[in-house]
């Protein structure tokens, strides 16, 4: 019988980290962090439970975390959302994309995705009976080619979905791309969605250009984030999505059938976290700066060519002085053979750049670790 998924299989990020365990690999592939979370929300999340916050969240999310994000959107970008209107916890930021392209994608719809991409929005668009266009970003600098998105538009286009800070690449919109954004939409009916996941994960004095700050563009936006990344855990898998009343209501039809509602004690948590600690995602970018910093001087003692990694928390690097291999057969041969466990870029594209020779190694490890992968890869 005819399947509903027919290209996917197992995600690259379980299939590198099993072959990681297997090897003993130092695994700088599945992107997450291997240091604590901040002690204060270990503590929040254990006085929820024992507090008795162990029953169902209100759908919609605790009323005192959609106040908290609404408090810190307004501080950070300048807006603030409606807490009852205009935002929605959800189990990570996969649940978020899942309800946003459900809610708004009819069969036959296109949604333009911008490649490399991460790799759970296509089988979304596809099991909604949507069709993904898609749109290559430039090979070298992973820029967004404006002229080329908006040659994808049709009276089909549904949706475009933007992520900055960008995985697998790092790159970040900048106001120019605010700028052509905002020109393509304008008198369109096409719709945003905007992974905002890496927000606080930036470098180099530069500004987050969310979504949020620009009213043209939130107006049309779903614009989704997600605690695992800002505060360390990422087996929590609590995120959110924030869209205007209308979007916000047809999201919520989703999100009511497909989960409901999040893991309650760490809503109370990430509540008081958010209020208590603003000095966390404040200082997220500096924190992850040093070891961007420190991981790029290092890989510099190795054959691997490190590229600019202006947000988020992956080096891609260029393998092409040490192998000819495909990415694919690259990170396999440097997991298996050399003990340190990569990503390939090529399952983030539709079709991958002939003769790309890039593998993407995740930072945010405590430095033993990526002292350690650093040994490894100068033997290479
Ligand atoms: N979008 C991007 C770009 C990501 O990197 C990730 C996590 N790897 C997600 C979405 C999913 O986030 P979550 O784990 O909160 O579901
Ligand atoms: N977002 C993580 C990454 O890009 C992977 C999450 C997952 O394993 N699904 O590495």
């Amino acid at each position: 019988p005819e399947t509903k998924l027919p290209k996917v299989g197992t995600t690259i990020f379980t299939v590198m980290s099993q072959l990681a365990v297997e090897h003993q690999a130092v695994n700088l592939g599945q992107g997450f962090p291997d240091f604590a979370v901040p002690p204060r929300l270990v503590e929040a999340l254990d006085k929820a439970m024992r507090d008795g916050l162990n029953q169902y969240a209100p759908a919609h999310g605790l009323p005192a975390l959609r106040m908290a994000i609404a408090d810190k959107t307004a501080r950070c970008y300048g807006h603030r959302p409606d807490p009852d209107a205009e935002i929605t916890v959800t189990s990570g930021a996969s649940e978020a994309i899942f309800d946003a392209i459900h809610a708004v994608v009819r069969p036959g719809d296109e949604v333009v995705v911008l490649d490399p991409c991460y790799d759970c929005y296509e089988p979304a668009i596809d099991l909604a009976g949507g069709v993904a266009v898609h749109v290559p970003l430039d090979p070298a600098t992973f820029a967004i080619d404006w002229d080329a998105v908006a040659a994808a538009f049709t009276p089909r286009t549904r949706l475009l979905m933007v992520n900055t800070p960008h995985n697998p690449s790092g790159a970040m919109f900048d106001a120019t791309d605010i700028e052509r954004l905002t020109a393509l939409l304008e008198g369109t009916g096409v719709l945003l969605l905007s992974d905002e996941v890496y927000e606080h994960i930036v470098f180099d004095g530069a500004r987050h250009e969310s979504i949020l700050r620009h009213a043209a563009l939130r107006e049309r936006a779903f614009v989704v984030s997600s605690f695992g990344k800002t505060y360390h855990c990422t087996g929590w898998k609590v995120g959110y999505c924030v869209a205007p009343p209308a979007l916000t209501a047809e999201f919520r039809k989703v999100h009511q059938y497909n989960t409901f509602c999040t893991f309650t004690p760490a809503q109370a948590a990430f509540a008081e976290m958010i209020q208590a600690e603003p000095g966390h995602y404040e200082t997220l970018g500096a924190f992850y700066e040093v070891k961007r910093d420190r991981f790029r001087e290092q890989l510099l003692t190795t054959k691997l060519k490190p590229l600019p990694v202006p947000g988020g928390y992956f080096q891609l690097v260029d393998y092409s002085a040490v192998s000819d291999l495909d990415d694919a057969a690259f990170c396999r041969w440097l997991t298996e053979e050399k003990g340190v466990a990569a990503i390939p870029l090529s399952p983030f594209y539709a079709v991958p750049p002939p003769g790309q020779r890039l593998a993407r190694l995740c930072f945010a490890k405590n430095a033993a670790t990526l002292d350690e992968a650093i040994t490894r890869l100068q033997r290479l």
